[in-house]
């Protein structure tokens, strides 16, 4: 499925690529939503309805990963609340394995994620993965999110890469297409994001179930 020998480069997306869904779903559609009724001494069911709405207004904008944005619309703590469920984020199977091969390979690795850098830090204090990294990139810090054609023309002019060497990885079919347009030759997308999901089977882009199934050759 990859012939890393076409490969100079690997982008890698981290919730729901490296990172079960799971934890991001469950947290926004029921742990907040439940913290936020209690808070604020709503009713529970009425809380999720509009809180969820309120949300999924803003899906694919930069402002729907932005824990600020969040935390001042619905005067909560959201890091504080993600910390009280940090137990729940977990690594997919294989991600260990295959993030040490490319570290230990010839290919330049880099973390691109649209999380807020204060989830990002929560994560990486929970899952150790940023060591295996040569580079790790917030979308934030462009002001775009990697479903918009502008968030690779500005991080490209930072990043110097060949896109036709270049393998991304996501679970998002619109930043694999963002991508697509930018011209990344190699575009992976996950079968099964959230582990508690039904498995996807209607994926614009081939995919994959887990990362054994492209394990580069090398050393652990
Ligand atoms: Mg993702």
């Amino acid at each position: 499925m990859i012939d890393w020998s076409q490969i100079d480069t690997v982008l890698l997306d981290m919730d729901g690529t490296l990172l079960d869904l799971h934890y991001d779903n469950y947290f926004w559609q029921q742990y907040m939503p439940r913290r936020y009724a209690e808070i604020h001494r709503r009713d529970a069911e009425e809380s999720r309805a509009q809180v969820n709405s309120q949300i999924n207004r803003s899906r694919g904008t930069l402002a729907w990963y932005c824990v600020d944005h969040w935390s001042e619309q619905l005067k909560l703590d959201i890091p504080a609340l993600k910390r009280e469920v940090a137990h729940m984020i977990r690594m997919r199977p294989f991600v260990e394995d295959f993030l040490k091969r490319l570290h230990h390979s010839d290919k330049h690795l880099v973390l691109v994620t649209n999380a807020h850098r204060k989830v990002l830090d929560l994560k990486l204090d929970h899952t150790g993965i940023g060591r295996w990294f040569d580079e790790m990139v917030v979308s934030h810090d462009y002001q775009m999110p990697k479903e918009d054609l502008q968030f690779w023309h500005r991080f490209h002019a930072t990043h110097p890469f060949t896109p036709a060497r270049t393998l991304l990885i996501d679970d998002n079919e619109a930043v694999l297409e963002a991508a697509r347009r930018y011209g990344v030759g190699h575009l992976l997308t996950l079968l099964q994001p959230d582990s508690q999901r039904d498995k996807r089977l209607d994926t614009r882009f081939p995919g994959i179930h887990h990362f054994d199934e492209i394990m580069p050759d090398g050393q652990l």
